[in-house]
């Protein structure tokens, strides 16, 4: 089955749209597992950049002072501001795919909300691997470790949740949270539940979008961006290969279908770090030490974005 709120189970054989995201792709993504080491996810045509820029070449965005008041109710875990490193005056939103909750809150999490092109359920359970290990304490456990990473770093890191709450959140409060925050950047972290065979990571970049509610007109290009760069140092990272069923061998894949992209105003990518239902891939999620390097993948993709 796949996770989130993707639809059940297509099957899907063959990459889709693989002739864009495999040329654009092919501009920043390494291909092969292990043979990426230095790529730090830039393009090529990319300008030649500081790999540590001083806090002060940083241009902060504006945004208004953080107001927890403001924030959903049983909202976003709070961040611990950081007046120092390279990532300072930066705000990083967390999503941890799906909640180890929701399993118990079906009624809850199947009601209906609004994702800006229709109508979706509110969330899912998420994947397994066939041991019983679930992608809703992968991603929790992932999104902890890229948040010491990334406040390390000097970022602000808001987490959509924190286990912190019985189910949820729904996805289009999952997507208001990074806008409202006014994120840099977001991420949500998932693993796949696909069939036996199907290995290796994606990242989900969102498609141009423009409905109801919904119009992703403007993080098009900078989500692209920041996907890229993630791809690239994930497999630096990890040594994981991108997808060998999703993408073409990019490590890239566009969807119109998802609320958590498509209600976003901020630039924004889903992670796939794997297959749950495959055993080999599975190895890899159980593990805590690669969970590690699954984890600064994402913050050494993040920071390289932030940094440009
Ligand atoms: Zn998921």
């Amino acid at each position: 089955m796949r996770h989130e709120e993707f639809t059940p189970p297509i099957s899907r054989t063959g990459p889709r749209r693989r002739p864009v995201l495999a040329a654009a792709a092919l501009a920043g993504v390494c291909l092969t597992a292990g043979g990426c080491a230095g790529d730090n996810g830039q393009s090529p045509g990319a300008a030649p950049r500081s790999a540590s820029p001083s806090p002060a070449s940083s241009t902060p965005s504006p945004r208004q002072s953080p107001d927890p008041a403001g924030s959903p109710s049983t909202g976003p875990t709070s961040a611990k501001p950081r007046p120092e490193g390279p990532l300072a005056d930066r705000t990083v939103v967390i999503d941890p795919g799906h909640n180890p909750g929701n399993r118990d809150h079906t009624r809850e999490i199947n009601s209906q909300v609004d994702m800006g092109t229709g109508r979706k359920e509110c969330d899912t359970t998420g994947t397994a691997t066939n041991s019983g290990y679930a992608e809703a304490l992968f991603t929790l456990d992932v999104s902890r470790r890229l948040r010491t990473l990334l406040e390390d770093r000097g970022a602000r890191v808001v987490l959509t949740h924190d286990g912190d709450r019985p189910f949820g959140p729904c996805v289009d409060e999952r997507a208001r949270i990074g806008n409202e925050e006014r994120a840099d950047a977001v991420v949500s972290v998932h693993a796949d539940g696909s069939a036996t065979g199907n290995r290796g990571f994606h990242v989900i970049l969102p498609a141009a979008v423009n409905g109801d509610g919904a119009d992703t007109a403007k993080i098009v290009a900078p989500s692209r961006e920041l996907g890229v760069r993630i791809a690239g140092n994930f497999v630096r990272t990890t040594g994981s290969a991108p997808s060998n069923y999703i993408g073409g061998d990019t490590g890239l894949d566009t969807r119109d279908d998802l609320g958590g992209l498509n209600l976003s105003t901020v630039p924004k990518v889903f992670i796939e770090c794997g297959n749950m239902r495959d055993p080999k891939d599975a190895a890899l999620l159980t593990s805590a030490d690669w969970r590690q390097k699954a984890a600064l993948g994402m913050a050494e993709g993040i920071s390289s974005y932030l940094k440009r």
